[in-house]
């Protein structure tokens, strides 16, 4: 497959050097959300067989410095990466598989929660994060 003139576009805007892996791995964590790096370097070599994973860790570290991929990591799972970015969205995450979902920011825009105590520090994000089950783990 061609690289797709998007994955470009957004490099370049970026004032990234486009490569190939770079816009494999953009590509990739644009299609398979919240994907961890070993699932990542699988989507990579679909379309760069011989790509290398320091390539795609050097990459995706590219990508997320400058904000064109975001890196989420609940407690007690691997880095997981998604290309959904700049909208503060939030996630849930199933308990018992581990399973991620995005979860809409009910305000829109950071800090969505208003800390009861600023102690003095401007605060410019809330991190959120949502524990639950699943539909899948939850019993009928
Ligand atoms: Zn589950
Ligand atoms: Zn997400």
């Amino acid at each position: 497959m061609e690289p797709t003139p998007d994955a470009e576009q957004m490099l370049r805007a970026s004032s990234l050097r486009v490569t190939r892996p770079r816009i494999a791995v953009l590509e990739a964590v644009h299609t398979h959300p919240h994907a961890d790096t070993d699932t990542v370097i699988a989507a990579v070599r679909d379309e760069l067989p011989s790509v290398s994973h320091q390539a795609v860790y050097d990459s995706l570290h590219t990508l997320t410095d400058h904000g064109l991929v975001r890196r989420i990591q609940p407690t007690g799972s691997v880095a997981r990466y998604e290309a959904r970015v700049g909208d503060n969205h939030h996630h849930v995450v199933c308990r018992s598989c581990g399973a991620i979902a995005d979860v809409d920011c009910a305000v829109g825009e950071a800090p969505c929660l208003h800390a009861s105590d600023d102690n003095g520090f401007v605060i410019d994000e809330a991190e959120v994060l949502y524990w639950g089950t699943c539909p899948a783990c939850t019993p009928a």
